[in-house]
């Protein structure tokens, strides 16, 4: 279903969504987000901007039913593995990488126990909220392991009992250490990335996504 308007994907509400709004915003894209709507038209631009959880960007994109999406990278490939696993598409192209979001994907542990590498990590159970990510790296890494699925607090699992390590995001390491965890393994690092869904589109959408990326340039080169 091939819309007039250029659809994007962006999240509602977190750690993306006020960035990923300013950075439109100086694209010159206007809209106002007002009250809890799911879609929000561009009063200058055929573009309507699609307001939903980050887990859900992904899958949008991959099924082709938005065209543009602004994403962690550490979701995106987490959503990826797990559809290409359950055989079902999961192909994107990747715009550009964008200048926030930045984060790392990282196992750790008890902040006193001994590590000297991943192999200490064998028949561990390890919490996580992304299991195909834990799963490539340690399979790389050829150590077993088992997984405790948990959706938040993750942090909170060794503590609580329910698991000997994590694989969590970090970006400072203060939670981390206000937990008694210490970082022992770095197994991605993550941004926010525009990516595009795959199969064609009209003459007037890559325009308007040609000149949205030539602005988006121009924006972050002026920022660095
Ligand atoms: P939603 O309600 O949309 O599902 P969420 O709670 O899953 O939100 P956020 O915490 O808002 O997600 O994080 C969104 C993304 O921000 C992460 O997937 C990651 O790419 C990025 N990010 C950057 N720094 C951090 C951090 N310190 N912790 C967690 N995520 C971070
Ligand atoms: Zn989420």
């Amino acid at each position: 279903m091939q819309t007039e308007r250029l659809r994007i994907a962006i999240q509602k509400k977190g750690r993306l969504s006020k960035e990923c709004q300013d950075l439109l915003k100086r694209c010159g894209v206007k809209f106002n987000m007002m009250g809890e709507r799911l879609v929000v038209h561009s009063e200058n631009m055929p573009i309507d901007l699609l307001l939903v959880r980050d887990d859900d960007i992904p899958g949008l994109i991959m099924d082709g039913v938005v065209d543009l999406g602004v994403i962690g990278e550490n979701e995106l490939e987490e959503v990826g593995l797990e559809r290409a696993a359950r055989g079902e598409p999961s192909e994107y192209v990747k715009l550009r990488r964008l200048d926030f979001g930045g984060c790392r994907l990282s196992i750790a542990i008890d902040k006193d126990a001994d590590y000297a590498g991943p192999q200490d990590l064998q028949g561990k159970r390890i919490a996580t909220t992304y299991p195909q990510l834990v799963k490539r790296y340690m399979d790389e890494q050829g150590v077993q392991f088992s997984t405790c699925m948990l959706n938040g607090s993750v942090e909170v699992a060794p503590r609580a009992g329910l698991a000997d390590a994590i694989c969590d995001l970090v970006s400072t390491g203060a939670t981390l250490e206000a937990n008694g965890l210490k970082e022992v393994e770095v197994i991605l690092r993550s941004k926010a990335v525009l990516i595009q869904r795959t199969g064609d589109f009209n003459q007037d959408k890559t325009e308007l996504i040609e000149r949205l990326l030539t602005r988006m340039q121009g924006v972050i080169q002026a920022k660095e």
